[in-house]
């Protein structure tokens, strides 16, 4: 996978989000642009059309006061005859039509040229249409407008038109805004590619500080290097903080393994010291003895049984860790459980007063494994009978809360001093090292019947006095009515 990725060519997504948005704003740009150049240069076209329809109209109109067929001599004296009579025009129809970018020429029926203002482009059609073509011109289309003239009186045939428009106007402007458009395009491009590159360079700064991160406790693990947070809150800021929730907890597990590994090999050396200690004896001399030769043996034997206990003690804590996963819909009736291990332990310690004070009226259901809850019960009578020193009591207790259930085991022992109470559920800690390990104590119970508890959501709580003894509490939610189905 990560050769395959490092294969592929690098492309930075600054680039292809500036990429991205040029792409996008030059397809909506282009658009509109287009939309617009359309409309525009139609309405232009439109005007130019008009114009050339208005001056035949015009023309015909004012050819067709001569009621002769048209001679460039009549023609003359009807196009500079005012509309009203008297005055004459101060400007004739046809020079304001050229003006007007119109090419204007009068045929006689006899298809003679009677008036031109300009070379006309295409050739005259003399029939009776009147007709508004485009055509071919010389470089682009042009506008070719053909009349028959009509006489107002009678409707007789007194000559032909023709007016063209060479649309230079309009091509112009066509060119013009073409270039605008296009000019504006490449701005819109340009201006769109450098706006997303920098904005993405912003949005993604967090991004390079966790590539500098991830470098850095890549290259070594125990490095207390962490993401800075973003100031504004959205996805960045999120992801930064739980990045740096992931590497704090990543930490937090290699602290604990190579803690463990510590704990166990420190745990495991004082027996194996002990083990070798008493081979080197016999193999010294201690082997011709048979007393020292008994008792090397059984002390050794007291060691391996201890290492023994501790490999599944261990095992037990490895186990405990996994409960949320492996035992999630296991359901137990605390009531025969807590009854079982009081009956147990009665039978067990007959030297000792067990008081079993069960407050509960009907049987209450944990989400617990049975063999766990009844685990953590034996771990904490088995203290409580370890750590009792004159008064030898055990109280049990058996109540219900709002939706927990809550089992104390009170002993009137050694007690545990203020500072080790929170102390004595972590792995491996013992109060009084020497005694504790005099008693096969590992230091472990209390961390697994712990972790076992938080594992099914309970808690477990010490309150503890110094020569006065220890009240143990789990506290575990009460299954509901529909997890109990
Ligand atoms: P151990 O196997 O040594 O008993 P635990 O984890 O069960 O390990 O207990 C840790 C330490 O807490 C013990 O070594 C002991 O010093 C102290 N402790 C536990 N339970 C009691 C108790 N009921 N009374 C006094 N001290 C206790």
């Amino acid at each position: 996978m990560d050769e395959k990725t490092s294969d592929r060519r690098f492309i930075s997504l600054k680039l292809k989000w500036a990429f991205g948005t040029a792409v996008g704003s030059l397809f909506i740009f282009f658009i509109v642009a287009m939309a617009m150049f359309t409309s525009f240069t139609q309405r232009l076209f439109e005007q130019e059309r008009g114009l050339l329809d208005q001056g035949m109209t015009n023309i015909s109109r004012q050819l067709g006061q001569v009621d002769r067929p048209l001679t460039k001599r009549n023609v003359q004296s009807a196009l500079v005859q005012h509309k009203t009579g008297g005055a004459q025009y101060q400007r004739p129809i046809v020079q304001e039509l050229s003006d007007g970018h119109l090419v204007v020429n009068v045929y006689s029926p006899k298809h003679q040229t009677v008036l031109s203002t300009g070379q006309p482009i295409t050739k005259p059609a003399f029939n009776d249409q009147h007709r508004v073509q485009m055509k071919k011109g010389p470089g682009h289309k042009i506008i070719v407008g053909q009349a028959p003239i009509y006489a107002k009186q009678g409707h007789r045939l007194i000559g032909y038109l023709q007016v063209e428009n060479k649309l230079n106007v309009y091509y112009r402007n066509y060119r013009q805004l073409r270039l605008v458009m296009i000019l504006a395009l490449c701005l819109v491009v340009l201006a769109s590619g450098l706006l997303g590159y920098f904005l993405s360079m912003l949005f993604l700064r967090p991004l390079g500080d966790i590539h500098d991160t991830v470098k850095v406790i890549s290259k070594d693990p125990t490095k207390n290097a962490r993401v800075p947070v973003p100031a504004h809150n959205d996805e960045l800021a999120e992801l930064a903080t739980m990045f740096n929730e992931m590497l704090d907890q990543t930490q937090r597990y290699i602290n604990q393994q190579s803690q463990f590994v510590n704990d166990v090999s420190h745990e495991l050396r004082t027996p194996i010291a002990i083990i070798q200690g008493h081979l080197d004896m016999l193999q010294r001399w201690g082997k011709d003895d048979p007393k020292v030769l008994n008792d090397s043996i059984n002390a050794s034997l007291v060691e391996t049984e201890r290492m023994k206990n501790l490999v599944a003690e261990m095992l037990d804590l490895s186990r405990a860790e996994q409960v949320d996963i492996n035992y999630r819909d296991q359901q137990t009736v605390v009531n025969d459980v807590v009854h079982q291990v009081y009956n147990n332990f009665k039978m067990l310690y007959p030297d000792f007063v067990f008081t079993l004070d069960d407050d509960l009226s009907k049987p209450i259901t944990a989400n617990i494994y049975r063999d766990h809850l009844e685990q953590v019960l034996v771990i904490l009578c088995d203290n409580a009978v370890k750590y009792s020193t004159e008064r030898r009591e055990v109280h049990i207790s058996l109540s219900r809360g709002m939706d927990t259930v809550e089992i104390g085991i009170q002993d009137f022992g050694a007690g545990i001093p203020p500072e080790d109470i929170d102390k004595v559920f972590d792995r491996f800690y013992r109060v009084d090292k020497a005694r504790s390990r005099k008693k096969g104590g590992n230091g472990l119970g209390l961390s697994i019947a712990k972790r076992l508890i938080e594992g099914y959501h309970g808690s477990i709580t010490l309150e503890s006095s110094l020569g006065a003894g220890s009240l143990f509490r789990i506290i575990l939610p009460i299954a509901s009515d529909k997890d109990a189905n």
